[in-house]
């Protein structure tokens, strides 16, 4: 099963993409973790990367991106499939994508700005692992330590209110049209619902 998942910032997009992918045994490809740990262990690409664009809220060159994704759908964990999350994020990425691949389903995460800025402010994200949680409606156990592997947690660069604001313009003029682009396989779920509440309705539309 080849997914996409897409929504604004803070929809739910990276937690929703992990429980599919240990449901359906398939690889969960996130593009903004692979910048974050390509930057975390120093390499140039990475580094690049963070201060000319994600750090900013940016979105990283289309070559770039689709290099990154290519290769890593060539990996042998992808033959029965993928959950996509943050790619494509524009109309030649999708365009791009349709020409290695084709995709099953894309699952839209449907959520206001007025709430992904409210949720945005409260997110950490662990070091270690890349477990996402939210100060105020799903806290660690332990104040700002990863419930799973100890590490700490912090508020990505680009969780601060400025690049947020941009990030949210970005998605409205350049992510939302792939839902018109992919239309006859887009499923729409309310995100403004609780984890367990989004993920039941996300696995009833792909059973
Ligand atoms: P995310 O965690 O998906 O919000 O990604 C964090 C950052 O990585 C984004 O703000 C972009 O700068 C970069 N990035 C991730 N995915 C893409 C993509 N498909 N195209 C361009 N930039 C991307």
């Amino acid at each position: 099963m080849k997914l996409l998942i897409v929504g604004p910032q803070a929809a739910g997009k990276g937690t929703q993409a992990k429980l599919i992918s240990e449901k359906y045994d398939i690889p969960h490809i996130s593009t903004g973790d692979m910048f974050r740990s390509a930057a975390e262990q120093g390499t140039e690409a990475g580094l690049k990367a963070k201060e000319e664009y994600w750090g900013q809220g940016k979105l990283v060159p289309d070559e770039v991106t689709n290099q990154l994704l290519y290769d890593r759908i060539q990996q042998d964990d992808c033959k029965n499939g993928f959950v996509l999350d943050g790619f494509p994020r524009n109309i030649p990425q999708a365009e791009y994508l349709d020409g290695i691949t084709s995709i099953d389903k894309v699952i839209s995460l449907e959520l206001s700005d007025e709430e992904a800025i409210k949720r945005i402010s409260g997110r950490r994200t662990c070091k270690g692992c890349s477990e996402i949680y939210n100060i105020t409606s799903n806290p660690p156990k332990q104040e700002n330590i990863c419930d799973k592997c100890d590490n700490e947690l912090y508020q990505r660069d680009d969780d601060k209110p400025d690049a947020v604001k941009l990030r949210l313009q970005t998605y409205h003029d350049q992510t939302e049209p792939i839902l018109e682009h992919y239309k006859d396989k887009v499923v729409k779920v309310d995100a403004s619902k609780s984890i367990e509440e989004v993920s039941e309705a996300v696995f009833k539309e792909l059973n």
